[in-house]
C-alpha cells in the first residue's frame, strides 16, 4: 500500500511527497534496498546515472511490481502493482550535458532501469560554466515532448541558474531538487519556486544525518515522543517540500515513512526556523562545474 500523500507538479503529474534516496547506495545492494522500500510502502525512487545503480533499482522494482519491461520478477507478491503505480526519478550527469548526449544518457538510464518511461528526468548540477545546460534542458524537452519522461526538471540550480534557463525553456521546470535541511534551509530559492510554480524537492533531508544530533531537533523527538528523523521529515512536508531520504536498514526505512500521523505546531515550526545556519553537507552549486 502507498503510505506517502501526493502532490501535483506543474503540468498535473502526481508526485509522492516522500520518496526513497539511492546515493551511495552500492549497486549490489540497490534491488534489495528498493524491495523493501516498496514492501515498506514507498513508490518514489530517486536516483541517478552517476549513482551506478540505475540497473540494481531497475531490478528492485522489477521484482516486485512484474510489469513488462522491468526486471524479471514475476509480481507474485504484488500482482496489483503496475508500473503507473511507481514513479521513478533518474538525473542526466554533467560530463552528458549537451543536446545529443543527453538524448544519448537518457536512453541508457532508461535501458540500465529496464523501464520504457521515466517520471522524473533531471539535470544533475547547472555546471553553470559549461554553460550547456540551456541545451540540455532542450532535449529533455524533447523527451518531454515524445512522452518518454513524464516531468522534466533540475536540481542545484540558484536563482540566476533558473532565470537563465528560463530565458530559453519552453517549459517551466516541473521541480528543482536542491540540498534542503534545517541546518540549510533554502528560503530565497523556495519563495523563487513558489512564484514561478516549481516544486521544491529536498535532497539530504537529514544533512546525511548529521543533523540528527541537533539539540532543537532532540528536545522535539522527546516531546512528540518520535525520532530525531521523524521530526525533521514532518518538517519537511510541513514547509511544502518533497522529499526523498535514505536509509539503510527495515527499521530505518520504516520509520522514515511514519510521519503522516503527528504535526509540528506552530511554534516548533519557528524553533527549527532558527537552526538555519547555512550548512552545507554538499557541493556549493556554484563550485561544481
Ligand atoms: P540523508 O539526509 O537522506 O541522510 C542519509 C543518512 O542518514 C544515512 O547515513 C542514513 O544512514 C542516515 N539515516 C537515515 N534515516 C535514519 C534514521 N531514521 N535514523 C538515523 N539515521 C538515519 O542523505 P542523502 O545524502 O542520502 O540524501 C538523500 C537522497 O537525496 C540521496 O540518497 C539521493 O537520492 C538524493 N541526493 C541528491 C543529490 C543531488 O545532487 N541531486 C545530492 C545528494 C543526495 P544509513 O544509510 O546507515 O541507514
Amino acid at each position: 500500500m502507498r503510505l506517502s500523500p501526493r502532490m501535483t507538479l506543474n503540468n498535473g503529474v502526481l508526485i509522492d511527497r516522500l520518496g526513497f534516496g539511492l546515493y551511495k547506495v552500492p549497486p549490489e545492494d540497490a534491488a534489495g534496498l528498493v524491495t523493501m522500500a516498496l514492501e515498506a510502502g514507498y513508490r518514489h525512487f530517486d536516483t541517478a546515472a552517476m549513482y551506478g545503480n540505475e540497473t540494481g533499482v531497475g531490478k528492485g522494482i522489477g521484482a516486485l511490481a512484474g510489469f513488462a519491461g522491468a526486471g524479471s520478477g514475476s509480481g507474485e507478491l504484488w500482482p496489483a502493482l503496475s508500473r503507473e503505480d511507481l514513479f521513478v526519478t533518474t538525473k542526466v550527469w554533467n560530463d552528458d550535458q549537451g543536446y545529443d548526449a543527453t538524448i544519448r544518457a537518457f536512453h541508457t538510464s532508461m535501458a540500465n532501469l529496464g523501464l520504457e518511461y521515466i517520471d522524473l528526468y533531471l539535470i544533475h548540477w547547472p555546471c553553470a560554466r559549461r554553460g550547456l545546460f540551456p541545451e540540455t534542458y532542450r532535449a529533455m524537452e524533447t523527451l518531454y515532448r515524445e512522452g518518454k519522461v513524464r516531468a522534466i526538471g533540475v536540481s542545484n540550480f540558484q536563482p540566476d541558474h533558473l532565470d537563465r534557463l528560463l530565458q530559453a525553456a519552453e517549459v517551466v521546470p516541473a521541480v528543482n531538487q536542491v540540498e534542503l535541511h534545517p541546518w540549510l534551509q533554502q528560503a530565497e530559492l523556495r519563495a523563487k519556486h513558489e512564484a514561478l510554480g516549481i516544486r521544491t524537492e529536498a535532497w539530504s533531508p537529514l544533512g546525511r544525518g548529521q543533523v540528527l544530533r541537533d539539540p532543537v531537533i532532540l528536545a522535539l523527538a522527546a516531546e512528540h515522543e518520535r525520532t530525531p528523523a521523524q521530526i525533521i521529515l514532518r518538517w519537511q512536508l510541513q514547509l511544502g517540500n518533497i522529499t526523498i531520504p535514505k536509509a539503510s536498514s527495515s527499521d530505518r526505512i520504516r520509520e522514515n515513512l511514519a510521519v503522516f500521523d503527528f504535526e509540528l505546531s506552530a511554534t516548533d515550526l519557528s524553533d527549527i526556523a532558527a537552526l538555519d545556519r547555512g550548512f552545507r553537507t554538499g557541493s556549493n552549486p556554484d563550485n561544481v562545474n
